[in-house]
């Protein structure tokens, strides 16, 4: 329901946390944050509201370069930590607001292949799928190529609405936005950039965004955003000065 990402110097579980709080007026029912830096991977969840993510927020590195949040609004699987966002498949970790349609058929597919569902939720089929088409690649050698022909495989698979934030440990420095049906936006900080499912989450952090149109992926890093379609060709996008209140 609600999307905060980060990535650039200095992100800490505060600020994920923040960002949360500021899209809270959306309703959710459980939330989840998830931060790489050189020590691996930290996933922290939990059911029912912000409060109770917050012990666990001991848990997360003190600093990370890359990290995003997520607030949920169940539409499959009962609100639970198991079902909670982010979702983990090895080297894939994703977050998602929407309805993946398709997710059945997907599911039996993937199962057949190997995989192990930890969740009841539509979106860990996403995490799956991006993986299964990670691997299908293994040609590619290097990997953010290799993550984008995945990534153009996984949207031409799925139907339904999606804002995936995902990160991938292979390409630890970036992270990747997809829009079909539901908000994402973009912001453009110094030396820094953010992805967010709403405005609010981005106050006091800038004012130049970027509403990203629906058939849109952005490979965004530190120092640089780029926005192509499904296919991978260049998308136009404009940045936007927004004037905060009060
Ligand atoms: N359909 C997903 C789920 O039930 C995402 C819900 C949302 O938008 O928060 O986990």
């Amino acid at each position: 329901c609600g999307v905060i990402g980060y990535v650039g110097s200095n992100a800490t579980p505060d600020f994920f946390f923040r960002g949360l709080e500021r899209l809270e007026y959306r309703g959710y029912d459980s939330s989840g944050i998830a931060m790489i830096n050189s020590d691996g991977v930290f996933i922290e969840r939990a059911e029912g509201k912000l409060k109770n993510l917050k012990p666990k927020l001991a848990y997360l590195p003190e600093y990370a370069k890359i990290g995003m949040g997520h607030t949920r609004w169940a539409t499959h699987g009962k609100p639970s930590e198991e079902n909670a966002h982010p979702h983990r498949s090895e080297n894939i970790i994703l977050l998602h607001n929407g309805i993946i349609e398709n997710y059945k058929p997907l599911k039996e597919f993937l199962i057949s292949q190997g995989y192990q569902f930890q969740s009841e939720t539509d979106t860990e089929v996403a995490a799956h799928l991006l993986n299964y088409e990670f691997k299908q690649n293994s040609h590619i050698k290097n990997p953010l190529e290799r993550m984008k022909k995945s990534l153009y495989s996984l949207v031409s698979k799925i139907r339904g609405a999606f804002a995936f934030g995902i990160l991938c440990t292979d390409v630890p420095d970036t992270l990747f936005a997809v829009k079909y049906g539901s908000p994402v936006l973009l912001g453009l900080g110094e030396g820094e950039n953010y992805m967010a499912s709403g405005l609010t989450a981005l106050v006091d952090h800038t004012c130049n965004v970027i509403f990203m149109d629906d058939n849109e992926i952005a490979y965004v890093t530190a120092n640089n955003i780029e926005i192509v379609d499904f296919s991978g060709n260049p998308a136009e996008s404009h940045v936007v000065e927004v004037e905060w209140q009060g």
